[in-house]
């Protein structure tokens, strides 16, 4: 047996075509939905991420505001450059990216971004809202992994989804965004006992751990869905090699760039015994992005069409 892939791409597809329409009538009627993108410095993978979301934006119509702090930016530093962003009515949505340098106190920065365009979810308030279940921008990557459970028709209530991971961007936000659908959740961390039982009793489970395959056949129910929110870098060969036996475009690729990408839990683990099971690449990353844009949207629209 072999799980049905919950395919992200298509997905991502399908959300960014709902948007086209939304936007073209914002631009008709006021102006293009706008997303500011801070990125500080120059983490190699921040530069990536920021690249696919300002490429999307612009694909979609969206204007995209870049700013590009130095790394050596202090607190203070960046405070006044996103301060005048936050007041700007001709700003939507304002995405710090994660994470900042060390020196960079993160939470004083978001602090200064107002739930009004908090379009990544992590705002002390946006958090209040989910833990009350009421309209606020949510965290992307949690939301576009309920978007596809919801678009592929995956019952959860009165399921028990278990989620590997706590962290304030996806595990926690997840395990709420699920309970809210009823489910019975049990949300696991590094201090969890009888990691691989827990897991065991998942219907639906979630890794958000960010440790290569960590998760191998052993944690997974048969019949399990499984949601691989990982995405871990592997640069030892032999790795790939054991990790994805018989399958030669993985080595090619591998050879070619020096890395190959690997999620949380063991790829044919997953395929084997999952019902469902998300892909690294191409399961839950497209839809962080996409969920990025539908919130810019949802912010522009409740700014332009009241
Ligand atoms: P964090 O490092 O913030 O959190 C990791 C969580 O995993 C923590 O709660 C930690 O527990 C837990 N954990 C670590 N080791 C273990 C262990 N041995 N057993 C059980 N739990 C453990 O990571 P993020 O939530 O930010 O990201 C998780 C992964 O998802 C990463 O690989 C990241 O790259 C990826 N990611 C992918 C996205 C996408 O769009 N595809 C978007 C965001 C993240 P504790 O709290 O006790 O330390």
């Amino acid at each position: 047996m072999s799980g049905v892939i919950l395919d992200g791409k298509k997905i991502n597809q399908e959300i960014l075509s709902e948007l086209r329409p939304r936007i073209a009538a914002l631009t008709a009627k006021a102006r293009p939905p706008a997303l500011a993108v801070v990125l500080v410095g120059n983490n190699p993978a921040s530069q990536i991420y920021v690249r696919n979301k300002v490429k999307t934006c612009h694909e979609l119509g969206i204007r995209s505001i870049e700013l590009t702090p130095p790394e050596n930016t202090t607190t203070e530093e960046l405070i006044e450059q996103v301060l005048p962003l936050t007041t700007d009515p001709e700003v939507d949505g304002i995405l710090v990216q994660m994470p900042l340098p060390k020196q960079i106190d993160a939470e004083r920065v978001t602090r200064y971004i107002d739930i009004s365009r908090d379009v990544d979810g992590f705002g002390i308030e946006s958090l209040g809202a989910l833990v009350l279940n009421r309209p606020a921008p949510r965290a992307c990557t949690p939301a576009g992994i309920l978007e596809m459970l919801q678009r592929y028709h995956i019952s959860l209530a009165g399921k028990h989804a278990v989620i590997v991971g706590r962290s304030d961007i996806v595990g926690k936000p997840m395990a709420l965004l699920l309970l809210h659908q009823n489910a019975t959740v049990t949300i696991c961390h590094s201090r969890t006992q009888n990691l691989a039982e827990e897991c065991r009793r998942a219907d639906i489970l979630v890794a958000a751990i960010g440790r290569p395959a960590m998760l191998t056949r052993d944690f997974i129910k048969p019949g399990a869905v499984v949601i691989d929110v990982g995405m871990n870098r592997l640069t030892d060969r032999a790795e790939v090699e054991r990790l994805f036996p018989g399958e030669p475009a993985r080595l090619a690729a591998f050879e070619k760039n020096g890395a190959a990408l690997v999620g949380d839990v063991d790829p044919s683990a997953m395929k084997e015994l999952s019902s469902y099971y998300t892909p690294v690449p191409g399961g839950v990353g497209p839809l962080t992005i996409a969920m990025l844009m539908a919130n810019t949207v949802q912010l522009a629209e409740s700014h332009l069409l009241q």
